[in-house]
């Protein structure tokens, strides 16, 4: 639309066109307000019923709220008006009307439940808060690109459609495709270290992954955004390293861009300081045992339960790292240490959850197959892989982050949904 001015931008002595949502109707008598709204923000439109023309008033003060409205007027200050400005009409054009009754009320005077507000998540995201949590999603977005492109990554895009998957056949998806039976991808695991050995050697990756849990909880998804990482001649630390400073970046772009979106939001929003601890798995099994709040003491081998991440959580308060896993609980495809007992894999965590998986990858061709054998997977199906392990793979390092999870433990929301516009689970398919 040509020469509209945001309503953030209009100033007094303007004469401007905003075009915009009808966010409220106040009618005061002999005075009348309509405040309207765009992605800046809201203004006043000012109708004084005596003095101006009868159809304008009309035109003005007839819309059914969240209409689309363009207004053009004059910009006048006015201290009593939210903004200190207010608009005086002189031409109001409805430009598309809205039906009298809303599925629900964007102003957010009236609360809607989860399930509804998904089911008509536009009007939702008319919501400041809600805006607020995806103008921020988007920032994290553009400021880990940016700090991927400044650790030397190149971004990639790889196939979401694939013959097998990673990580066991539980979770996955089926498709049909051309009359055989494929899968959607759970992960860019395997694609992303194929480019580690490619000419790009350090590669990032931010698309979906597809994962049938069988649960819905408040932290899983069956559709999630995956923020991939990883680099030819890494080893897990430096990849650790890779991963701090990302999340920080990401932390730290909110803070200095985000102010009006965290001011929506109304939460305590804090930059991690400094380096993230490490903890190795033997001090969190530790730990968790004695918070005392698990009934059962962990004991070596054991995968660390909800409760007992929580617990830790509590315990370290920031974000952290959990190094040195028992092998035997993490993937076949992450090296082990000298001592075979220990991987080189590592989970970064949220004081409320998992946020990161990663590692080491075993770039011995055939090791390897012996972990896909072990894996009960047979190591045929993954030919296009494990053979690209025979003809010159660097050592690399790399991790996956959920997105969505990134954003739920940053703006500390109850559920993972409120972190992904249109949102895949056990019982919602559409939008
Ligand atoms: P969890 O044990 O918490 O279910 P995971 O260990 O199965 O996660 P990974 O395979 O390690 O998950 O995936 C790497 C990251 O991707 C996780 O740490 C998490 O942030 C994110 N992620 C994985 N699965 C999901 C999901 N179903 N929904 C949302 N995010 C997910
Ligand atoms: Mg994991």
């Amino acid at each position: 639309m040509q020469n509209r001015t945001y309503t953030a931008d209009a100033e007094p002595g303007d004469t401007v066109t905003v075009a915009g949502w009808v966010h409220e109707i106040r009618d005061l008598g002999g005075i009348a307000f309509l405040i309207v709204r765009d992605t800046t923000g809201k203004i006043q439109v000012k109708f004084e019923k005596d003095d101006m023309d009868e159809d304008l008033v009309e035109t003005g003060l007839g819309v059914n709220r969240e209409s689309v409205v363009e207004i053009t007027g004059d910009v006048k200050e006015e201290p009593r008006a939210p903004t200190d400005v207010e608009i005086v009409p002189t031409d109001v054009d409805v430009i598309a009307e809205a039906e009298p009754e809303l599925p629900l009320d964007p102003s957010g005077k009236v609360d809607a439940d989860l399930s509804t507000r998904l089911d008509n998540r536009t009007l939702d995201a008319r919501k400041d808060d809600v805006e607020a949590v995806f103008k921020i999603r988007a920032e994290v977005l553009r400021a880990v690109r940016e700090t991927f492109r400044d650790l030397g990554c190149s971004e990639i895009n790889t196939p979401k459609i694939v013959a097998t998957g990673t990580e066991g056949g539980t979770e996955l998806f089926p498709i049909t495709y051309f009359g055989e039976e494929a899968f959607m991808n759970q992960s860019p695991q395997l694609f992303k270290q194929l480019m580690v050995g490619s000419g790009l050697e350090r590669v990032f990756e931010i698309g979906p992954i597809f994962r049938a849990e069988e649960h819905n909880t408040p932290r899983h998804l069956n559709e999630a955004t995956s923020i991939d990482f990883e680099s030819a001649f890494y080893d897990h630390h430096e990849a650790m390293d890779a991963c701090e400073a990302v999340v920080t970046a990401a932390y730290e772009a909110v803070a200095e861009n985000c102010g009006d979106e965290l001011d929506a939001l109304d939460i305590d929003f804090e930059v991690p300081e400094g380096d993230f601890p490490r903890l190795t798995y033997e001090e969190a099994i530790e730990r968790i045992n004695a918070t005392g709040e698990l009934d059962e003491m962990l004991v070596w081998g054991d995968d660390l339960p909800t409760e007992g991440e929580k617990a830790l959580g509590e315990d370290v308060g920031t974000h952290y790292f959990i190094t040195d896993w028992p092998s035997e609980i993490k993937p076949f495809y992450i090296m082990d240490q000298d001592d075979e007992e220990l991987s080189t894999g590592f989970d970064m965590m949220h004081p409320r959850m998992e946020l990161v998986s990663g590692g080491q990858r075993e770039h011995r061709y055939d090791r390897l197959v012996e972990g896909f054998e072990q894996q009960g997977l047979d190591p045929e199906a993954f030919d296009y892989y494990t053979k690209m392990f025979k003809y010159g793979m660097p050592p690399h390092a790399g991790w996956g982050l959920g997105g969505e999870r990134l954003i739920m433990t940053m703006l500390g929301l109850d559920n993972i949904r409120e972190a992904v516009l249109f949102p895949r689970d056990r019982q919602r398919l559409s939008p």
